[in-house]
C-alpha cells in the first residue's frame, strides 16, 4: 500500500520566521494537499541557548495569517506529538545510546576550551580544525581511551558529547527531488555532535529520529540544509530505520533583488520592504522589523508571489488562488538555482488582489481606517466612493491618498496648478457657478453635468477654463476621477461651501 504523504515544517523558534521560511512552509503545504497528505509543524527548539520568546507563537501566527494551517503540531493537535522537541527530550536517549552500542558514534569528553585551543592552533598554520577522521584519535574520546577510563568518566559525571563516527570514504549518493544525484564523499564530512550530557539532542539526532516517528515521507526544507543530507541519510542507516525513510528535496535560495546573494533582513530595512510575513518586535532591543500584513499586503498576494519564487507553473500563468496552486504544484517545476527576489512585484500582486476585491469588501476593510481618524460614513456611501478609486491603488491605505478628500476638505491648494489655472476672472467663473448649483434640485452626476453643460454653452465658456479650477477647490490638485461623480458624492452644500471657500483663499 503506498504510504500517506507526510511532510513538516521544522522551524527553530530563534526569531520571526523569514519570508523564505514562510516559503519553505508553503511549499510543504501545497505538496501535502496536493498529494492529499498531512501538513505538520513541529518546533524544533532543542538549542536553547538560541531561544527566542515569542518567536513560536508568531511562527504559528504567520501560518495561519497566510492559510498553511497545519494538520498536525504544536497549538494544532494530531497524535504524533508531543511536537515540540524539548518537550520530546526522554525520546532521544536511546537512540544516542543504540548508536554508541553499534559503534556508529562516540562519546567525546575535550572541553570547549581544549577544541578551542585547537582551532587556535590550526589558525596560526592557516588550516581549520574540524573534529573529523583526521584528528579524532588525537582527541578525548572513547575511540581513544580505554573502557575504564571512558567508565570513570561517565560514572563521576562529567560532561560529553555525543559524536556520530563519520565512516572513512564513503560516497553518499542520493536523489533530490529538486536537485537530482546529488553526491558526497565522507572523507569530506565531520563528526556532528548529535547529544549532550544535559540529556538534549542536537538538530541532526532529533530531526532524524522525530522524521522517522512521525512518519515523516518526504524532507522539503531549504538549500542550507543539503550539506546536512549525507549525515541524516548515515544516521537512518545506523539507527536501522532507513526503509521508509523521507525522500529529500532543497529548495532554492531566495536572492536579493539585485539577484546576488541570499536576501536577508538589512536588505529589507535598507529598500523599505518587508522580508518578515508579520511585524516583528525584538524582545531584547525592542527593534522593530515590518510585516507584509502591517504594510497592508492581502495573505493570497503574499502567498501568490512567494508561490513563484523558485517555482513556475511550466506556463505564463501568474495568478493563482491558493487551491490552485494545489491543483498544479509540483517538485519538478522547483528550479535549483537562486530566485531573485523583486519587491515591486510584490505590490503588483497585491494591486491585482485589490483590483479583485469588490466595492462592498473594500469598503468593509477601508471602514475602521476611516473610524481611526475618526471619520464617520456609512457603508453603502463608502463603498460607492471605493469603487471610483479603486483602480487607482495598490494598498488599502491608498484609498485615503485618492480619496481624503471625500471626507475632508482641502486645507491647502496645489501652487503649481494655481499658478497655471487660476485666472483673473476664474473667480467670477467660479461664484456663478456655485450660484447655479444653488438652483439644481436634484443632485446627482448626471443632472449637474446637464445643467452645468447649458450653462457653459450659453456662458460660452470652455470646459478647460473652470474644470481644473472647480477639481482644485474640491480636491486640492488636479487629480482623482470624474468631478461631476466627486460633486455628486460629496453633496450639494459641501460642493457649493468647498468652491466659495477656494474662491475666497484664492486672490
Ligand atoms: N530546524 C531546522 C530549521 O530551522 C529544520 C531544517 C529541516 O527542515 O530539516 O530550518
Amino acid at each position: 500500500m503506498e504510504r500517506k504523504v507526510r511532510v513538516r515544517f521544522a522551524p527553530s523558534p530563534t526569531g520571526p520566521l523569514h519570508m523564505g521560511g514562510v516559503r519553505t512552509a508553503l511549499f510543504n503545504y501545497l505538496f501535502a494537499k496536493k498529494h492529499g497528505g498531512d501538513f505538520l509543524l513541529r518546533i524544533e527548539d532543542t538549542d536553547q541557548n538560541r531561544f527566542v520568546p515569542g518567536a513560536e507563537a508568531y511562527i504559528i501566527e504567520a501560518l495561519k495569517w497566510c492559510g498553511l494551517v497545519p494538520d498536525e503540531g504544536v497549538g494544532f493537535g494530531g497524535d504524533l506529538g508531543p511536537y515540540r522537541q524539548s518537550e520530546r527530550k526522554p525520546m532521544y536517549r536511546k537512540y544516542a545510546d543504540s548508536l554508541i552500542e553499534n559503534g556508529s558514534a562516540y562519546y567525546a569528553f575535550d572541553t570547549a576550551e581544549e577544541l578551542d585551543q585547537l582551532r587556535k592552533e590550526f589558525e596560526v598554520r592557516r588550516e581549520v580544525f574540524s573534529y573529523d577522521l583526521h584528528t579524532r584519535d588525537g582527541l578525548k574520546n572513547s575511540l581513544t581511551l580505554s573502557a575504564k577510563e571512558v567508565e570513570e568518566k561517565l560514572q563521576s559525571g562529567q560532561h560529553y558529547v555525543i559524536r556520530f563516527k563519520m565512516p572513512v570514504n564513503r560516497d553518499i549518493v542520493e536523489e533530490d527531488l529538486i536537485r537530482g544525484r546529488v553526491s558526497f564523499n565522507t572523507n569530506q564530512l565531520d563528526d556532528k555532535v548529535l547529544f549532550k550530557s544535559d540529556g538534549m539532542p542536537t538538530y541532526h539526532l532529533a530531526n532524524v529520529v522525530d522524521d522517522h516517528l512521525m512518519n515523516i515521507t518526504h524532507v522539503i526544507r531549504g538549500e542550507e540544509w543539503l550539506p546536512s543530507m549525507p549525515l541524516h541519510i548515515l544516521l537512518y542507516e545506523s539507527l536501522g530505520i532507513s526503509e521508509n525513510r523521507p525522500q529529500f528535496s532543497h529548495l532554492p535560495l531566495i536572492l536579493k533583488p539585485e539577484g546576488k546573494g541570499k536576501l536577508s533582513k538589512r536588505d529589507g530595512d535598507k529598500m523599505g520592504f518587508p522580508v518578515f510575513p508579520l511585524l516583528w518586535k525584538d524582545p531584547e532591543t525592542g527593534d522593530i522589523s515590518r510585516g507584509y500584513r502591517e504594510d497592508g499586503y492581502f495573505p493570497e498576494a503574499f502567498i501568490n508571489m512567494l508561490a513563484l519564487l523558485g517555482w513556475s507553473p511550466g506556463t505564463e500563468q501568474e495568478f493563482f488562488s491558493m487551491d490552485e496552486l494545489i491543483e498544479v504544484f509540483d517538485l519538478a517545476h522547483v528550479v535549483k538555482s537562486g530566485a531573485r527576489f523583486d519587491p515591486a512585484k510584490a505590490k503588483w500582486f497585491n494591486r491585482h488582489y485589490l483590483q479583485q476585491k469588490t466595492p462592498a469588501e473594500l469598503a468593509g476593510l477601508f471602514f475602521p481606517f476611516l473610524n481611526e481618524k475618526g471619520i464617520s460614513t456609512d457603508l453603502d456611501h463608502l463603498e460607492q466612493i471605493v469603487g471610483m478609486i479603486q483602480d487607482r491603488c495598490e494598498f488599502v491605505k491608498d484609498l485615503w491618498e485618492q480619496g481624503h478628500y471625500f471626507f475632508l476638505a482641502p486645507e491647502s491648494y496645489d501652487e503649481k496648478i494655481i499658478q497655471k489655472k487660476w485666472k483673473p476672472d476664474t473667480n467670477e467663473k467660479l461664484q456663478s457657478i456655485a450660484e447655479l448649483f444653488e438652483t439644481i434640485t436634484e443632485w446627482n452626476a448626471e443632472a449637474i453635468k446637464e445643467s452645468f453643460s447649458t450653462f457653459m454653452t450659453e456662458k460660452e465658456w470652455g470646459f478647460g477654463v473652470v474644470m481644473v479650477p472647480i477639481r482644485l477647490a474640491l480636491v486640492g490638485s488636479s487629480s482623482g476621477p470624474d468631478l461631476f461623480a466627486i460633486f455628486e458624492m460629496i453633496g450639494k452644500e459641501e460642493t457649493i461651501g468647498r468652491i466659495r471657500k477656494a474662491c475666497l483663499v484664492i486672490q
